[in-house]
């Protein structure tokens, strides 16, 4: 694609409403997606005649839309946690065995998860971040590295987590408080299908965006 062409949504200039991409004849930038890439936009389009991709596609906007209820006023408010919305997806698609794949220092978290799964009939197959038991040194780290290079320190396995869900054939995977990176590979290796119910962010609560919504983020725009 021609680089003057490359797609800067985050910095579309119009509001909201006024776009091209939610207003027919809207407004738009010059390297606006919606306008410029058509051939593309009619790919994508065809890969929903897929059954599956329908299917998955359908029913995550059904549950996108039952995530709102409406008060006595006509006001839209929003009335399901992301965990709700997760089990309503996963139901729907007619998933049975729930993969929860989760970081050590979310364990306790965890368990409340897989409880919560179980109780609402899954079949709930998890996997810590730790799994093997192998020493970081098998990634060639070095003490400078290491948390306490006195002691032998597990590495992360994203890679035997997957396998590991992959082995149990679950229908759906669940990625709670994986650290960076770590997220990317486990997506890499698992075969089904994958949604995240929080991420790691060990500064904030597990909530990156509070990163934003702060002064900090005058910070983080400043280059290093
Ligand atoms: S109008 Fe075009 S450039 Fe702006 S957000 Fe929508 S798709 Fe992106």
């Amino acid at each position: 694609m021609d680089k003057s062409l490359f797609p800067t949504c985050a910095t579309c200039p119009f509001k909201r409403n006024d776009r091209l991409c939610v207003k027919a004849g809207g407004k738009h930038p010059p390297n606006c997606p919606t306008a410029m890439q058509q051939k593309l936009g009619e790919e994508a389009l065809a890969c929903y005649q897929d059954e599956q991709v329908l299917r998955m596609a359908r029913e995550s906007a059904i549950v996108e839309y039952n995530c709102y209820t409406t008060l006595p006023d006509g006001t839209r408010i929003p009335c399901h946690p992301r965990i709700l919305e997760i089990m309503e997806y996963a139901k729907a698609m007619g998933y049975k065995r729930l993969g929860l794949l989760f970081c050590i220092g979310l364990r306790e978290d965890a368990k409340t998860v897989a409880e919560i799964f179980a109780a609402h009939g899954f079949e709930v197959v998890s996997v810590i971040c730790k799994v093997g038991n192998v020493s970081k040194a098998a990634l060639g780290l070095e003490a400078e590295h290491l948390h306490n290079p006195a002691k032998p320190e597990t590495m992360c396995n994203p890679v035997l987590q997957a396998k590991l869900m992959n082995d149990a054939e679950v229908d759906l995977n669940v990625l709670l408080g994986l650290c960076v990176a770590h997220d990317t590979l486990v997506m890499r290796y698992l075969d089904a299908p994958t949604t995240v119910l929080a991420v790691k962010d060990r500064m904030l609560g597990n909530n990156p965006l509070a990163a934003l919504h702060s002064s900090y983020s005058n910070y983080l725009k400043k280059p290093v």
